[in-house]
């Protein structure tokens, strides 16, 4: 018998017919002799409407009850699921992530998996049960409710498969899999059939949603395979996998991300240790800051521009202020119009020129650029906000990336 851990989107479990569909499919997949574990995510946009209503009483609600609320949208996914398989005939079981046994660290809203101990799981799969797990949550060893950050259902099916040592992890999704480019923005963008591990955390930490990041850490880290694919067409998608050298393509993918904020502290002196400090105040506030450029100094001062997640700005903002009239800095000031464009591809390792041309292709399309940071297999630019869909859409067919048009059906 093999073990397949199916993990089920917001999207593809909308309603009772979506949850009807996928009972059917896990009880299929049961029939044809596996062992099943599901994990579900909340239904549609149950979490940003659960995020949506604490907001309405509260501009900043303490960290443990927005893990307590958020929580309860996989809660019912999780249930609803297991009454449309039992109709079917098969007996399932839901649990909670502490059920489930996984156990985090006590970091709130952004938690950390440090041990699975899923013999409650095991029991379940040896009593026949299709075992269906709550996405996205665990609990802390101080025995509270926590959550691994938005989207980490991928984490929780990552995790299981790793634990119980499946033979294959799915993450069924509303896409068919792993395109060129979002295939919301680039209507041409090509459906990948193997990504490496490397390039899916490139494209997962720059806007490519359909993975989380931490999901992509943790299956590099443990050696799990990923099947990304379609849970409205059922037909196969892309493996993240290792990948060897001899698969690599130049350019694999074109990403874009419109949800980082951009901070510049003003007129800072130009000595060793302004920087720690600065940045030092930033990690104390756990702000996750992303790419910094620091300017040639001019009379003895600098000024030093770094970027961060729009929902870190308003923590982020009070941190630099303080160092800033600490440091007799002139001000600080920020910026949320703007987006990055970011190219992936392992081959550019051994290409030389592909900045020159990313740089001309934005130029030739008007698209100015503000910051730049690199990878050994990315390179990302920071643009307006306004111009980065232009942008994607100018790089992705610079570089050879886009199907006929009528090739790729995108939903
Ligand atoms: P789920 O709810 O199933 O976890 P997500 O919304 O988290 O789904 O992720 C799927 C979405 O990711 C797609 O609808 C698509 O718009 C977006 N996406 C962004 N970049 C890519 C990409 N390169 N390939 C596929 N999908 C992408
Ligand atoms: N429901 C959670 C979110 O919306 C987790 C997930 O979908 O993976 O972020
Ligand atoms: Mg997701």
């Amino acid at each position: 018998v093999s073990l397949i851990v199916q993990k089920f989107g917001g999207t593809s479990v909308d309603g009772p017919a979506r949850i009807q569909a996928v009972a059917e499919h896990v009880v299929r997949t049961r029939r044809a002799g596996h062992d099943v574990v599901v994990v579900v995510s909340a239904m549609g946009k149950a979490t940003d409407e659960l995020i949506r209503l604490a907001h309405e009483l509260s501009p900043l609600p303490p960290a443990r009850e927005m893990d307590m609320l958020v929580t309860a949208g996989e809660r019912i996914a999780m249930s609803l699921l297991c009454i449309a398989i039992d109709e079917l005939g098969i007996t399932a079981a839901s649990f909670t992530g502490s059920q489930a046994g996984i156990l985090t660290d006590s970091a709130h809203g952004r938690a950390k998996i440090l041990e699975v101990r899923a013999d409650r799981l095991r029991e379940g799969l040896a009593a026949g049960q299709i075992v269906v797990v709550a996405g996205f949550q665990g609990m802390s060893l101080d025995r509270n409710i926590t959550t691994l950050g938005r989207g980490g259902s991928d984490t929780t099916a990552v995790a299981l498969a790793a634990a119980l040592g499946a033979d294959a992890c799915e993450i069924y999704t509303d896409v068919a899999g792993v395109f060129s480019a979002d295939p919301r923005v680039v209507p041409t963008a090509r459906l990948l059939t193997v990504v490496s591990y490397e390039e899916m955390l490139e494209m997962a930490a720059t806007g490519g949603r359909v993975l989380a990041l931490r999901s992509v850490e943790f299956a590099r880290n443990h050696n799990v395979a990923l099947h990304v694919r379609s849970s409205f067409s059922w037909e196969p998608g892309t493996w993240v996998r290792k990948e060897s050298a001899m698969e690599q393509a130049i350019i694999s993918a074109v990403t874009h991300d419109t949800s980082e904020a951009k901070v510049t502290i003003l007129s800072v002196p130009d000595r060793p240790g302004i920087a720690a400090r600065l940045f030092r105040a930033l990690a104390d506030e756990g702000v996750n800051v992303d790419m910094i450029v620091q300017n040639i100094s001019v009379g003895g001062t600098t000024d030093i521009s770094f970027t961060m997640p729009m929902a870190d700005l308003p923590t982020g903002l009070k941190a630099t202020e303080a160092v800033g009239a600490e440091m007799g800095a002139s001000g600080v000031t920020h910026d949320a119009d703007i987006a990055r464009i970011s190219l992936v591809g392992a081959g550019m390792k051994t290409h030389p020129g592909i900045a020159a041309r990313m740089f001309e292709t934005l130029a030739d399309s008007g698209v100015n650029i503000e910051m730049i940071s690199t990878s050994s297999i990315r390179i990302s630019c920071v643009v307006r906000a306004d111009r980065v869909e232009d942008g994607v859409r100018a790089l992705h067919s610079v570089f050879d990336l886009d199907t006929e048009p009528e090739a790729e059906p995108v939903p």
